[in-house]
């Protein structure tokens, strides 16, 4: 992949270099520009990672204090770490037991007096039913933010992963299907006032009017230049890259159709980015030997819940079984663009030979 970027990586470095413009400047706003046309949405301000662009959309929406933001327990712990930065209070829920992520009705019956939003996550590349969670959340008023970081260039409906709220969140984590070579983030609306406060909050609160004036207590979360210069770069092969994540899936689920494993289901409507690609299996921890003896490396997303983390189990008091039954369940297999069809073909190999258990 970085031989399909080098050339552009390194003479754009060399310019930034030359010209000494490493935070912000022309780089970052054609990256900007640049991720506001491929999603299609009038702005992209660009931060210093995820958690941030999470953290800052919410404090843009006006969310603090108080209010109570309903949040996925199936997701990277970052989604609900920005909630309690931000000075809210998540409200963990379960998810569907298909397709792991949430639902319009888990959603509705979580809505308190205090809820002020909720953030969806599009969890291993796939959204949910945005038309029923957008229908929800109008009756009671709730901002929806949409956490992408694993879906660039996702669709539900044919419409892509962080345009289908009021506000879509964006890491460019090295890992993600578009990935810097480091941290950063980007927050996507159509909305001029919130895209400007998120701008602000991410440089000290600084007012668009004048470098010496804070209108707010804002945070150092700014997109540096030799980031936007690789992000731009990588952005050209996006949508070729998610294609063959999308024929390897197609591969995996052909090849392991009379497996003993189960893929995570993906509803009809939602075109996956496929940032990982999640089975189920009644044996983890054997098949994952198994493989691992063949030196296939495999992951788990994530085998401790959010609401049984450490510093966030205090917030949540009922069980979520879905989510606690999955994370004993799920296993990430092998899934990047430049993977083979050989590749695939013998992973499944492999994971027919292992006989992991029940049919689940
Ligand atoms: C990666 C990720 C984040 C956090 O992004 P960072 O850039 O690492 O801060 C948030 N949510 C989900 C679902 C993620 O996968």
């Amino acid at each position: 992949m970085n031989l399909e970027i080098g050339a552009q990586v390194n003479a754009s470095w060399q310019d930034i270099v030359q010209r000494a413009d490493f935070v912000g400047g022309r780089y970052v706003e054609d990256f900007e520009r640049a991720w506001a046309a491929y999603c299609g949405r009038r702005h992209a301000v660009g931060v210093g990672n995820g958690t941030d662009a999470l953290q800052l959309a919410l404090q843009a929406l006006g969310i603090g204090h108080g209010d109570e933001v309903i949040v996925p327990a199936n997701t990277f712990v970052a989604t609900a770490e920005a909630v309690v930065a931000a000075g809210a209070i998540p409200r963990f829920i379960d998810v569907d037991p298909e397709t792991l992520v949430v639902s319009a009705s888990l959603i509705e019956a979580a809505i308190t007096a205090r809820t002020a939003a909720v953030i969806v996550v599009h969890l291993y590349g796939q959204p949910p039913d945005m038309d029923a969670i957008t229908h929800v959340a109008q009756r009671a008023n709730l901002a929806v933010v949409e956490d992408a970081a694993q879906a660039h260039g996702a669709t539900w409906r044919g419409r892509k992963a962080g345009t289908l709220a009021d506000i879509g969140c964006f890491s460019f984590y090295p890992g993600k299907n578009l990935g810097a070579f480091g941290d950063a983030g980007a927050v996507v609306t159509d909305d001029s006032i919130i895209a400007e406060r998120v701008r602000s909050l991410a440089d000290h609160g600084r007012s668009a009017r004048s470098k010496h004036i804070h209108d707010f207590v804002g945070v150092n979360s700014r997109l540096d230049a030799l980031q936007a210069a690789v992000l731009s770069a990588k952005l050209a092969h996006l949508d070729a890259w998610n294609a063959a994540r999308r024929r390897i899936a197609h591969s995996y689920r052909v090849g392991l159709a009379h497996a003993a494993v189960r893929p995570v289901k993906v509803a009809e409507e939602a075109c996956s980015a496929f940032h990982l690609f999640v089975i189920r299996t009644s044996d983890r921890g054997g098949l994952r030997a198994a493989l691992a003896s063949r030196h296939i490396a495999t992951g788990i997303h994530y085998p401790l819940p959010c609401h049984k983390q450490a510093g966030l189990r205090h917030f949540s008091n009922e069980p979520l079984p879905v989510a606690e039954q999955a994370a004993e369940e799920i296993l990430s297999l092998p899934m990047f663009p430049h993977m083979t069809l050989e590749q695939v073909e013998a992973v499944c190999a492999a994971i027919m030979q292992a006989d992991p258990g029940e049919i689940i």
